[in-house]
């Protein structure tokens, strides 16, 4: 989609800071972390948001949850994490591009805000 922010950082027109890419996901880093680490996953294919997801994309969400583990493994989030996933308006999606937060590094709080 032309006019995604996060479709540009996938296609490489805006810089952002990989912790991985494969041919389907990539993961980076949040410009404005919440937590000491906050990744950003995401499909490559433009999916809007978790309302959008098709049945035949859920293999798709299924690696990017084992994308998600393994990265979290890396950066050595061994005492716990957070996946979050907000869809639409009043579940705080700020980008139409469906994405995962990995959110670690220090304790989170629950319920979120
Ligand atoms: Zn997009």
């Amino acid at each position: 989609m032309s006019d995604c922010i996060f479709c540009k950082i996938i296609a490489g027109e805006i810089p952002s800071k990989k912790v991985y890419e494969d041919d389907r996901v990539i993961a980076i880093h949040d410009i404005n972390p919440a937590a000491p680490v906050h990744i950003l996953v995401m499909p490559k294919e433009h999916i809007a948001s978790m309302e959008d997801v098709l049945d035949e994309h859920l293999p798709l969400l299924g690696h990017i949850h084992g994308v998600i583990r393994n990265v979290a493994r890396e950066l050595k989030l061994d005492k716990g994490y957070r996946i979050v996933n907000n869809c639409g308006e009043q579940g705080g999606q700020e980008v139409p591009h469906i994405h995962f937060h990995l959110l670690g590094g220090r304790s989170l709080t629950w319920p979120p805000g």
